[in-house]
Parts: structure tokens; sequence; C-alpha cells
């Protein structure tokens, strides 16, 4: 199969259940989840719909808190941002709005309104998102297209390494994540989709226009 990221059609079976198959590329080291397995849009959102919706949840904020963090260190509150992909309770977009940042918020599934696709941002959050993308070339160019120069791209995602057993890997076990990305993919992403610097910190990455 072709990799989703850099199209290389150099992909060798990684994992095999009943439920589904996986491959990992042998250009960028992305691993794909194979097509026939994604799910129908219905089952998709009835998926999504069980995520935790108690944005005062301790353990919900903590979770998201890499971002948070992050944007608050690197940006001041005359900053605009974006939180693409932020689900149906927009936790990170309201959490940088308590801290007084003005950040609109889109999402393909909840919030569906292209309007804040057309402009563009000194920083955009991206949490838990990027292993949803079937077309993550295109929507990680998309990204570096919806920030201004310099802007910064703060994505949480669980990357792979070959320390890790992916048979036994939790993270693959969400079958809306349809692919994982490793060092060397975000290296890919970086080099071809406009981005000058990559940071990889041990809870969330930055990619810098
Ligand atoms: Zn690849």
């Amino acid at each position: 199969m072709q990799c989703s990221l850099c199209n290389s059609t150099h992909t060798l079976l990684l994992f095999k259940t009943k439920k589904r198959t996986y491959y990992q590329c042998n250009h960028c080291s992305t691993i794909c989840l194979h097509p026939d397995f994604y799910l129908l849009p219905t089952f998709e959102k009835e998926r999504y719909d069980k995520h935790s919706d108690d944005i005062e949840d301790k353990g919900y904020q903590n979770f998201v808190s890499p971002l948070i963090n992050s944007v608050t260190t690197n940006y001041k509150t005359t900053n605009i941002g974006l939180d693409y992909g932020c689900g149906k309770t927009a936790i990170v977009q309201q959490l940088l709005q308590r801290k007084g940042f003005s950040i609109n918020g889109y999402d393909p599934i909840y919030f569906p309104n292209t309007a804040p696709l057309k402009l563009t941002y000194d920083f955009i959050t991206c949490c838990e998102v990027a292993e949803h993308f079937y077309t993550p070339f295109l929507e990680f160019k998309k990204l570096n297209q919806l920030l201004l120069p310099n802007g910064k791209l703060f994505l949480k995602t669980y990357l792979y390494d070959n320390t890790i057993d992916f048979g036994t890997w939790w993270y693959k076990n969400d079958p809306t994540h349809v692919v994982f990305y490793t060092k060397k993919s975000l290296e890919f992403i970086k080099e071809n989709c406009g981005f000058s610097q990559l940071v990889i910190h041990n809870d969330h990455i930055i990619l810098s226009k």
C-alpha cells in the first residue's frame, strides 16, 4: 500500500489482526492503517461522541496542559490562534480563552464552519488530532498555509519508536487512529510541508514556519 504521508509505495506489513492491518513506510517510517479499515463517518462520530466532555475535569485539563503551557510560554494574548480539530468540547480553545487569548476553533465534525480556515494565525494548536488525518501531507501543508510567517504549530500526538511493541501499544487500539508518526515522519513533514524548525519535546511537538 501507499504511505499516506509521503506517497511512497515502499511500505511493509507491520502488524495484522482480524480487525485491522498496519503498514510502515520504508521511506519516512510513518505507520498507516490500511484504508480498508477506516471507519464509516457515522461510526467515527459515534466513537468521538464517547470522548470526555467535561472541561472542568482536572485529568482532562492535565492531558491538554502541555499545549496550553507551551502556547502561553511562546505567545502573548495579543497573538491570534486557531485550535484545529477542536472537538466537541473545544477544551484547548476554551482554556486559552480563559487565559485571555483570541483563538478560533475548527472541527470537521463538531464545528464545520470553514470561515476560520480563511484567516491566518500566529499559532495553531492541534491536540490529539494528527493521528486521525486521512491525508496527512495535505493537512500539514494546509496547517502551514494557515500560519503567518514565523508562526508555530503546537502538536500533541504520541510518537512511535522502536522501543514500543506495536502489537501491545494502547495508542493503536482507538479505531479512529489511522496514522502514527515517528521522529523521521516529523522530519519529512518539516522538510516537505514548508516548516523551518522542528522541536520534539517529550509531551508535545513544535513545528515553526
Ligand atoms: Zn512514507
